[in-house]
């Protein structure tokens, strides 16, 4: 497991909330309007939720996986996810993978 999937388990529901916040990320619901929304993780100091979504394609070694963490709309349940390896960039200050 690389550096960055280590650090996003590290990750708490705070850092998300800030990350939307230094990002400027709405949090009104693209499909329903709503301005309301939960972050995924049991509350601010507590760990954020991962999900992690296979990688197939023919360069991809057995296992890969692309991570991401999200808010869920409070009114209609939409789920936003963002690249958990972008939230540990922003946190700990490391430059965009560019390769
Ligand atoms: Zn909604």
């Amino acid at each position: 497991m690389n550096e960055k999937a280590l650090k996003a388990r590290e990750l708490k529901g705070e850092d998300l909330n800030s990350f939307i916040d230094a990002k400027g990320i709405s949090t009104i619901c693209l499909l329903c309007g709503n301005d309301g929304v939960m972050i995924m993780s049991h509350g601010p100091d507590k760990p954020l939720q991962l999900f992690a979504m296979p990688l197939v394609h023919p360069d991809a070694e057995p296992g890969d996986t692309a991570e991401t963490a999200g808010f869920i709309c409070s009114n209609c349940g939409h789920v936003t996810t963002f690249a958990a390896s972008l939230i540990v960039e922003w946190k700990y200050g490391e430059p965009p993978n560019d390769g």
